[in-house]
């Protein structure tokens, strides 16, 4: 990679990635987001329900439940012969959702009660320009259930600091917040005529060009309306929100849309899901059933008989891509002294021996040859041994199908704040190596 590091094209495809999750507000907008870059080559979406019939070269995606969503080519080879190639990420991010019964008052303001999702670090989601975005789910005028996306795209809801006059400690101690009682968003000041849910209701059916009535339901979630933005010296720093994991499903989908990947003699496969941050135990999630569905339906829809399946699982390779941890030299105690993930020195193939990450020698070596084909750097990385690993979606995957896996991840520093950030030429780098996983001969 290093000829094409002066490459404008590097920034231009790092700008990309910016747009990407600037448009992906919530993991229902990230899968629709995706949908907009798979219709232009002209994939073409398959229902669950519907009946498959599939042809090598063909171009397609799956979405479960709007936030999960696969999509895949098929090879050129018999699939029996060359397998699946699979990059799996996640969707979802930690955060803060909208409760049910959200909407509350508190003296003369009007707030929204929220619940954590996952494992943000809260403070950072203090004095940030918070909107609202997801899924609402309402009746339409002919009593049918309709679920719309949501987007307010501006500021919304803020969750203001106390002074430091209030807070004398804070940065001694740190920013603490009680999750029930100090999380509730502001939203407004109290009025007479209406209640803070019949406000909220209002303020959804005008987004939604609705009746208040018809509101059922929602998923929503905040938001950092504060665009992506490139930092320091020749724009090589990018930060943005969601880069875990947005950043590897558009690094993943950008390579499977390359001409080399759409015209492989594997099977190419990009599996995005929801609620990895929650454990990934849904009817959606990594620990469910849609990947091992959706492999067993591709070889259904290709008539390739049950036996000719388990051939093209013991031929498949599974990249499990999620973020890793970059070294911040300010906190030199909580890193493995040997083990520094550097921004911008390339994709960081992570291991931990107690199956944290799916990594071992043979995937491991198998990763790095692809970074020599594709000309990019390689970094590795294990957990200080004295603090508890964090996990992806590689492990449950690559044991429900039984498939060799690696996990890797770019390098990013702030894992889980509201405003994230990397390196711009590792977001290539990335590209690079899965593009030549897609068709490289090698595996
Ligand atoms: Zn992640």
């Amino acid at each position: 990679m290093s000829a094409s590091r002066l490459d404008p094209d590097v920034k231009a495809q790092a700008q990309e990635l910016l747009d990407f999750i600037d448009a992906s507000p919530s993991p229902w907008h990230a899968v629709a987001t995706m949908e907009t870059h798979l219709s232009m080559p002209g994939f073409r979406r398959l229902e669950e329900s519907e009946r498959w019939i599939l042809r090598p070269g063909g171009r397609y995606y799956v979405v479960r439940d709007d936030s999960s969503i696969i999509a895949f080519v098929v090879g050129a080879g018999a699939l029996a012969e060359t397998g699946f190639r699979i990059v799996g990420a996640h969707t979802d991010s930690p955060g803060l959702r909208v409760k049910p019964n959200g909407p509350n008052r508190a003296g003369r303001m009007a707030r929204l009660g929220v619940e954590v999702y996952g494992g943000p670090i809260l403070a950072t989601f203090t004095d940030r320009d918070l909107g609202l975005a997801g899924r609402v789910t309402l009746n339409d005028e002919h009593g049918t259930l309709e679920t719309r996306l949501l987007d307010f795209e501006r500021p919304l809801v803020r969750l203001p600091n106390l002074a430091i006059h209030m807070n004398r400690t804070v940065n001694e101690e740190g920013l603490r917040l009680d999750k029930q009682k100090e999380l509730p968003v502001i939203l407004s000041v109290l009025e007479e005529s209406l209640s803070p849910r019949d406000r909220f209701l209002e303020l959804l059916s005008v987004r939604l060009g609705c009746e208040s009535a018809a509101i059922r339901s929602w998923d929503l979630n905040l938001y950092d309306t504060q665009k992506g933005a490139f930092w320091g010296p020749g724009d090589m720093f990018l930060a943005d929100s969601q880069l875990d994991n947005l950043a590897s499903c558009h690094a993943a989908l950008v390579a499977l849309l390359d001409d080399a990947a759409l015209s492989a003699d594997s099977t190419a496969v990009c599996a995005f899901f929801d609620h990895e941050e929650v454990g990934s135990r849904s009817m959606k999630g990594a620990d469910g059933r849609f990947l091992p569905d959706i492999l067993e339906r591709i070889a259904f829809g290709l008539k390739v008989d049950p036996e000719g399946y388990k051939q093209a699982l013991a031929r498949s390779f599974l990249v499990s891509a999620d973020m890793a941890h970059a070294w911040q030299p300010n906190f030199p105690a909580a890193y493995e002294p040997d083990h520094h993930a550097i921004v911008n020195d390339g994709p960081v193939i992570k291991v931990n021996a107690n199956l944290r990450y799916t990594s071992e020698s043979i995937s491991e070596a198998i990763f790095m040859h692809l970074c020599e084909q594709a000309d990019v750097p390689c970094q590795k990385y294990s957990h200080r041994t004295d603090i508890p690993c964090g996990s992806t979606i590689g492990p449950m995957a690559s044991a429900a199908l039984g498939i060799r896996s690696v996990d890797v991840g770019n390098p990013m520093w702030a894992m889980h704040s509201i405003r994230e950030s990397a390196g711009v030429l590792d977001h290539t780098d990335m590209i690079e190596v899965l593009r030549c996983f897609f068709c490289s001969d090698a595996l």
